[in-house]
């Protein structure tokens, strides 16, 4: 057990840190900062959106910051910022400047990339460490298809600018798509290795709000792996408790390549992950049917210490993973967009 902590925040000091019964100690946290987004990527959101959450229920850059802040003192050391669309929250690199202040190893953020461009030198400057690029596809066209919006160039353009502000190494997330985008493997491999970025390529899961989501769809990560190593001669990396197993290239290119195998080898039994929503709610798997609100009892004043407890309990009852593909498999109510992937 490492140091014991103590709060400081309330005349109650804590020993806990963020473990459940399977001995999995949380150290990493997704915070979503807003439902809202520009695209309608047809595996996430309808055609028509959503109905956004009120702004008032919204955590302020205060509110997250508290938040954060009481879960690093019991053991966080990551955040990434995600949404929705995480650059459609104004002024976000005030948050990135005020959560780097706090006693973290890494602030990153997912995006969809359509704004990285006008934002990423702003975000460098205040501290953000790495970003996370959401691109389905290399052609015009598909992109249009998939977010239904026509930003390929955009999300190419902020690319290059997260890679000229020193927000790298890029990760690039691919969802692959039985029969849409998965001739493209190859040439994501190619983009890897001509831009030096990591290409992760994720399995579709049942998170869209449409409930459309079939097995057929999904590509497994064996089989992509297989099929790039048909190509080009990969090396495995060591793991750890990363989600992505990742590979870099024989013949000593620049670029990396990682499949995210959720639905076909999931990696529960490793997870080291939290997520809080926009609106303030702990989730301790994106797959889980229950959440714990933090929101209003930070808001009616209840004492940090107080709260710390109650996340330390939130995770203890964490279970064992999700059952994608068994028959008692429930989709949340919650969507990936709601939730911050
Ligand atoms: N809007 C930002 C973006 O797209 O990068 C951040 C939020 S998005 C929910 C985070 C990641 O989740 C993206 O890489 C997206 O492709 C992925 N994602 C969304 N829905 C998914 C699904 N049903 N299955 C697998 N990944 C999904
Ligand atoms: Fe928006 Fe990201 Fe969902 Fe696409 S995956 S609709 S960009 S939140």
């Amino acid at each position: 057990m490492g140091a014991v902590k103590d709060l400081g925040l309330a005349s109650k000091a804590t020993t806990r840190r963020l473990v459940d019964t399977f001995g999995r100690v949380a150290t990493d946290l997704r915070v979503s900062v807003t439902d809202r987004c520009d695209l309608r990527c047809t595996y996430c959101m309808p055609e028509d959106g959503l109905d956004w959450l009120p702004e008032a229920n919204q955590m302020t850059f205060d509110e997250i910051v508290t938040l954060v802040s009481i879960m690093t003192r019991l053991g966080v050391r990551t955040v990434r910022l995600t949404g929705g669309e995480p650059l459609m929250r104004a002024h976000l690199p005030q948050l990135v400047d005020r959560l780097t202040d706090l006693d973290l190893v890494e602030v990153s953020m997912t995006t969809n990339g359509t704004t990285l461009a006008r934002h990423a030198q702003a975000l460098a400057e205040a501290g953000l460490a790495r970003v996370n690029v959401s691109l389905d596809s290399l052609v015009a066209s598909r992109v249009r298809e998939i977010s239904r919006r026509d930003v390929l160039d955009r999300v190419l353009e902020g690319i290059d600018a997260a890679i000229a502000a020193g927000l790298g190494p890029v990760k690039v997330n691919c969802v692959l798509l039985r029969g849409v985008n998965d001739d493209e493997i190859l040439d994501f491999v190619r983009f890897a290795r001509a831009t030096g970025c990591e290409v992760r390529f994720i399995e579709d899961m049942p998170l869209d709000a449409d409930r459309s989501w079939t097995r057929a769809v999904v590509v497994p990560g064996g089989e992509v792996i297989s099929r790039i190593a048909e190509e080009f001669a990969l090396v495995e990396r060591a793991r750890g408790t990363h989600p992505a197993a990742t590979y870099g290239f024989a013949d000593g290119s620049p670029g990396t390549v990682g499949v995210i195998s959720s639905v076909s080898e999931p990696f529960c039994e490793s997870c080291d992950r939290l997520r809080l929503t926009s609106d303030g709610y702990l989730r301790t798997c994106l797959f889980a049917h229950e959440e714990l609100d933090l929101l209003t009892p930070l808001r009616s004043g209840v004492a940090k210490a107080e709260l710390a407890e109650m996340i330390a309990d939130a995770v203890w009852q964490k279970g064992p993973g999700h059952a994608i593909g068994l028959r008692e498999f429930e989709q949340p109510v919650r969507v990936m967009s709601r939730i911050g992937g």
